[in-house]
């Protein structure tokens, strides 16, 4: 079975430039694994000169004719080639992503990797299917609508899912023409290493995903000011993606795609079949990956009649998930990323306690010999729809539950000020489904399910401040394109 000895995984360390790993800095940042708190790595730290580098390795790369000379379909060629390594690796990706961050071995191989290359093949089928326009013009010229690549596009991507979440960014980008400089988190640095080494054995030309590693303000913001980036494509938090936005606007106005946080509704309304398998589905959208998820179903809105039968099944389901080290093959609760991130939630559930709000589940932090920092699937019962907890994004496994008697009370407790990433609603009356969609204000509504199918065609982003531009389907594809006009006079 899946499991493996964390000691005895081959890291590619450093940065990945013209094909290449670079494993040399001034400064080193130590890497613990989240599962045990242990230093498994030290990490060449990158910096403003090194994004230099890297940019105008990319830029040259994009420019060679090697790439900007090659057909569309040669080109998607090559990204399919790409992910028949990637799955031809899947045991060695694995085993890098469940090391260095919270994915479990388990989920790792079973969906991580596969996704990972089903998400670089969706795109390989779009490149060839793209073109222009032509204009409707007087019938004495012609125009033309040309789509064309932006050139190096600067791609910085969270720890909370660090392979699919580096491909959302680069294949399209890719796919779309491009080259791509990407940064990950400092704290899950090392499996997007063997993914663009796979880029390059499978054809790729090297610098066209090369990979700088480094903190967010040094080598995040060296990228967006960095003048031969032409486009910025984030995934992180709010108030990091507000100043992104910033840094972009004063050095290029460029353009940015943010896909960022969210604090999503699950609805229930009392119609539906089966209120035991709907219990289900809440606690996995706030469990999975320890509720590390943009997406998370964080707060539950149920009416009245289910509280306590949904209040009873989902303790059950969470009393059912076993915490342990992501290299353990039986883990079902990981570990949270950082002793810090792991106190905050201490401190927002603490501080929803001493308001008023009541724990119906779990409620602290979990004590295991291994010295990783867990936190226990927690449902709370805030003091009032105002309540912190209720309001701000914890990104851990703690889910709100607050009771609703109308369908306007239950779209009025939905509604965010702030987020509006996604939501689920279950009921079994169409009618009900049809004014959900259109009450609730998110870039993604799952109606009786909650979470991502394998169907790439569909595009994610958020709502307010949840993001700007989508991720995934044929808009992401467009988004790493820009449309050049021509207007050309045709002699009589
Ligand atoms: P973060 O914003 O702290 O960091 C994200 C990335 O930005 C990291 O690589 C970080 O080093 C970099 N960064 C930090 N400061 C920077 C700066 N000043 N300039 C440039 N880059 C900088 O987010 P995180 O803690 O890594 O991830 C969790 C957050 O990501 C949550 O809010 C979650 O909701 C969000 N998220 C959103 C989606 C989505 O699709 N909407 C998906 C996954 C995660």
């Amino acid at each position: 079975m899946p499991g493996f000895d964390p000691d005895r995984i081959e890291i590619p360390l450093g940065h990945v430039i013209g094909g290449a790993l670079r494993d040399a800095a001034h400064e080193w940042l130590d890497v613990r694994r989240p599962s045990d708190a242990q230093v498994y790595a030290r990490l060449p730290e990158g910096d403003a000169a090194l994004v230099d580098e890297a940019v105008a390795n990319s830029d040259a790369a994009f420019r060679s004719p090697g790439w900007r000379r090659l057909a569309p379909r040669d080109r998607a060629a090559l990204l399919r080639r790409w992910a028949d390594l990637v799955e031809r690796d899947a045991g060695a990706l694995a085993r890098l992503e469940a090391l260095g961050s919270t994915r479990p071995i388990r989920d790792a191989l079973a969906w991580d990797i596969p996704y990972t290359a089903d998400v670089i093949r969706f795109f390989a089928e779009l490149c060839d299917k793209h073109g222009g326009e032509i204009g409707a013009t007087a019938p004495d010229h012609l125009g033309l609508m040309i789509t064309e690549p932006y050139g190096v596009i600067g791609a910085i991507a969270p720890w909370n899912f660090p392979l699919v979440m580096a491909c959302w960014k680069v294949a399209p980008a890719l796919a779309a023409g491009n080259a791509v400089v990407l940064k990950p988190s400092e704290m899950t640095p090392f499996s997007v290493n063997l993914l663009a080494l796979l880029a390059v054995e499978a054809g790729i030309p090297p610098g066209i995903f090369n990979v700088v590693q480094g903190r967010g303000p040094v080598v995040g913001e060296a990228l967006c000011k960095h003048p031969l980036v032409a486009k910025i494509t984030f995934t992180g938090s709010t108030r990091t993606g507000a100043a992104i936005m910033e840094i972009c606007a004063r050095h290029g106005t460029k353009p940015v795609t943010l896909e960022l946080g969210g604090k999503s509704p699950q609805l229930v309304f009392d119609d539906v079949t089966d209120p035991d398998r709907t219990a289900g589905i809440i606690a996995r959208a706030i469990a999975g990956n320890a509720g590390q998820v943009c997406v998370a179903g964080s707060r539950l809105i149920v009416a009245e009649r289910l509280k306590a039968r949904i209040t009873g099944k989902i303790a059950e389901a969470f009393s059912g998930l076993k915490p342990g080290v992501t290299w353990d093959a039986d883990t079902t609760l990981p570990p949270i990323i950082s002793e810090p991130q792991c106190a905050r939630i201490g401190t927002l559930v603490d501080r929803a306690a001493a308001e008023g709000g009541t724990i119906l589940a779990g409620g602290s932090r979990l004590r295991n010999p291994q010295h990783g920092a867990y936190f226990a699937p927690t449902l709370i019962e805030p003091a009032h729809a105002g309540a912190e907890i209720v309001q701000e994004e914890v990104f851990g496994p703690v889910l709100t539950i607050q009771g609703f008697r109308t369908d306007d009370e239950a779209f009025e407790l939905a509604r965010h000020p702030v987020y509006g990433l996604a939501a689920g609603v279950h009921t079994r009356d169409l009618n009900r489904a049809m004014r959900a969609l259109r009450e609730i204000r998110a870039g993604t509504i799952w109606i009786n399910r909650y979470g991502r199918s394998n169907d790439h065609i569909l595009p994610t982003g958020g709502f307010g401040q949840s993001g700007i531009g989508k991720d995934l389907g044929r808009q992401a594809f467009e988004g790493n394109q820009r449309l050049k006009t021509v207007l050309m006079a045709l002699e009589a």
